[in-house]
């Protein structure tokens, strides 16, 4: 059984030829640290705006769980829209437009056949099973999204009854990232398993070679906290779990969907593999983890999950996990931890859309001096 995550198998991500290791002392306008989706997204606007950037990551591009995540690109915050607005007012709004933009850049800039604007549907329960309580979550958050001009349907079909939302859109989420990386590798000077040993204030060291730069944006979703001891207590880690199956032969899932509150969630790709991933929840306390290596308990329930998205038994191929950032009241922090650099991270298990927005305010923030959204933790 392989704990890859079965998003490498893609011939494409497989074949990926890599880049260098930072050997060298370097200088730039600014240095990002970490290249996931969100790093990238840092690196896109600097090079935009002319700026010359150094980029770097511990290992591959997206070796964290920007390569390893369910592939969903669904609007807005982790939270229902609904609930962010209850907690943080109508930014949550302006969060969930910024996250549907994010979506057509990315097609812009990958295609259609990376970024699949298939929609997405959200169940009230599992497959074959309704919650009447999360049906009604599901009718509230319809209508809120609907009274804010956001697109939404009610599904009533094969899978169960909940909504469809038809912006959200799929992808493999480590061809994102490479796709992304090839093209800004011509315009910024990106390097790959180079760990970062220390940043301070216009200096980053790796283990051999070093950046000079006025601005520092550190693009780290999960162990963020280990990077920076101090954004303990503000953000925590979590792991979260998934799996891929062989090909099912049922044409199941037109698009990803997600129920049980969202906390458990599938899609299928053209070729009928499943990728399942969820129940963090259910096993909260061994979740909150560091580490990254998948569990039996987990595994299991998402396994479950798995048979109910295919109504089949299912063949497991890969089961992997991956570490994110959890905060206290759900926004993510973009915020200084010293002269020049910025901290971005905890996204709550949300991060491919959430992350770049987060990546393109500390841009803004640390070259324009423009205040950090209050979506976001400063
Ligand atoms: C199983 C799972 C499923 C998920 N499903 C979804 C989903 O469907 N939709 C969604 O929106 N979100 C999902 N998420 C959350 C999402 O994956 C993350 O929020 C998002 O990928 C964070 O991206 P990032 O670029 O901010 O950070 P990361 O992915 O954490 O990337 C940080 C990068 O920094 C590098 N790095 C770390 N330390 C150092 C160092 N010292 N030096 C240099 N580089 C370093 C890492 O190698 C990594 O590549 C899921 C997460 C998991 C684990």
């Amino acid at each position: 059984m392989s704990t890859r995550p079965a998003w490498d198998d893609d011939p494409i991500v497989a074949s990926w030829a890599g880049l260098p290791v930072l050997d060298d002392a370097l200088t730039a306008d600014v240095c990002v640290v970490g290249l996931g989706g969100s790093g990238l997204a840092a690196v896109d606007a600097l090079v935009c705006r002319g700026l010359d950037v150094v980029g770097i990551d511990a290992g591959r591009t997206a070796a964290g769980a920007a390569g390893r995540n369910g592939g969903f690109l669904l609007g807005g915050p982790a939270s229902f829209l609904h609930s962010a607005i209850e907690s943080w007012g109508e930014v949550a709004v302006e969060l969930y437009r910024k996250t549907l933009v994010e979506i057509d850049s990315l097609e812009a800039k990958l295609g259609s056949s990376v970024i699949r604007r298939t929609g997405s549907i959200r169940l009230a329960g599992l497959p074959g099973s309704t919650d009447d309580v999360e049906l009604s979550d599901c009718r509230i958050l319809a209508r809120v999204l609907g009274e804010h001009g956001i697109a939404v349907e009610t599904y009533d079909d094969e899978l169960g009854q909940g909504i469809f939302l038809p912006d959200d859109a799929v992808m493999n989420p480590a061809l994102r990232a490479l796709g992304l990386a090839s093209q800004l590798r011509r315009r910024a000077q990106l390097f790959e398993h180079s760990p970062v040993t220390s940043i301070r204030s216009g200096r980053v060291d790796t283990r051999n070679g070093s950046v000079s730069a006025p601005f520092v944006i550190v693009a780290v979703d999960g162990n963020l906290e280990r990077i920076f001891p101090r954004l303990r207590g503000r953000i925590r880690t979590a792991r979260l779990q998934m799996l891929a199956t062989e090909p099912v032969l049922s044409r199941r899932l037109p698009c990803p969907v997600y129920g049980r509150w969202g906390y458990d969630y599938a899609q299928q790709d053209s070729d009928g593999r499943l990728y399942v991933g969820g129940g963090r929840d259910l096993f909260a306390d061994d979740e909150w983890s560091e580490s990254d290596e998948p569990t039996a308990t987990v595994q299991q329930h998402i396994e479950s999950v798995a048979r109910s998205m295919a109504a089949h038994p299912v063949t497991v191929t890969s089961r992997w996990a991956a570490s994110v950032g959890f905060t206290a009241d759900g926004r993510p922090l973009c915020t200084t931890v010293d002269d020049g650099v910025i901290a971005l991270g905890g996204y709550n298990g949300t991060g491919n859309l959430v992350g770049p927005v987060a990546a393109r305010a500390a841009v803004e923030h640390l070259l324009d001096g423009a205040p950090v959204p209050a979506f976001l933790s400063a």
